[in-house]
């Protein structure tokens, strides 16, 4: 399969067509950004380390049933995808207080929660990524209700099947950003996932093992990167 004309280009990775108009291949970048963008720098072999795990994780969550955009992995940087339309939606799960949700709700990083929370927000850089709600999105028409229904559906079931599997690797699933699209009239999961996309903390110690190391210059970012792709893959 060959690389065609470029789609598009976002933060971390770029889109190609090929000669398939249903199929486009991604290339992973060691390009990092956070504060929608307004922090940039590199991490090392970030591209080739995202593409192999998130290329893992879709690969698991196919074989339990969630139907993925994943094709095969063609290099180790590219990959190829279904073509979908992606819904303009940040789909995100939390299992415990981190992040944006500690710092709006005045709740400290790692309180755990009396419900899994499941959230939306509309995907535009320009207006920030504004937090949305069901009725934001059916009033948009971003997406129609029984697509909604799905979307809320492979969420949870998504985190039942990734928390269970990296507990038993040692990694605590504290949230994540999933995103999905309209493929051949179904939707199915897109995007990636990986340490950039998820909060991933050592079991024991709590260390953090994602991207939150480069947004808060902690150190280790490669090596956090490395781990994950250690534990998963060895
Ligand atoms: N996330 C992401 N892309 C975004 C925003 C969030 O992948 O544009 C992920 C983030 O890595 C974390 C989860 O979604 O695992 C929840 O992020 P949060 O809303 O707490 O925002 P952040 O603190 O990352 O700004």
């Amino acid at each position: 399969m060959k690389k065609l004309k470029q789609l598009y280009e976002g933060k971390a990775k770029k889109v190609f067509a090929t000669g398939d108009a249903n199929t486009v291949i991604v290339e992973y970048k060691d390009d990092a950004t956070a504060f929608n963008g307004l922090k940039k720098g590199t991490i090392s072999g970030k591209g080739v380390v995202n593409n192999k795990i998130s290329n893992h994780f879709f690969k698991l969550l196919e074989n339990e049933g969630i139907p993925t955009h994943y094709i095969e992995q063609l290099s180790d940087r590219e990959t190829a995808v279904k073509r979908v339309d992606i819904l303009p939606l940040e789909v995100i799960i939390r299992n415990r207080a981190a992040g944006s949700f500690s710092k709006r709700m005045g709740v400290p990083e790692g309180t755990p929660l009396h419900c899994v929370i499941l959230e939306y927000s509309y995907k535009d850089d320009e207006l920030g990524d504004p937090f949305i709600n069901t009725y934001y999105i059916r009033a948009l028409g971003l997406a129609n209700d029984e697509e909604m229904t799905k979307v809320a559906a492979y969420a949870f079931r998504i985190n039942e099947i990734l928390s269970s599997y990296l507990l038993s690797l040692g990694v605590e699933l504290i949230d994540f950003k999933l995103e999905f699209g309209r493929f051949q009239g179904e939707i199915i999961l897109a995007d990636e996932i990986s340490p950039d996309t998820c909060r991933l903390w050592d079991a024991k110690t709590g260390k953090k093992l994602d991207k939150d190391r480069f947004r808060q210059d902690l150190g280790g970012v490669e090596e956090a990167y490395q781990e994950i792709v250690k534990r998963l893959l060895s």
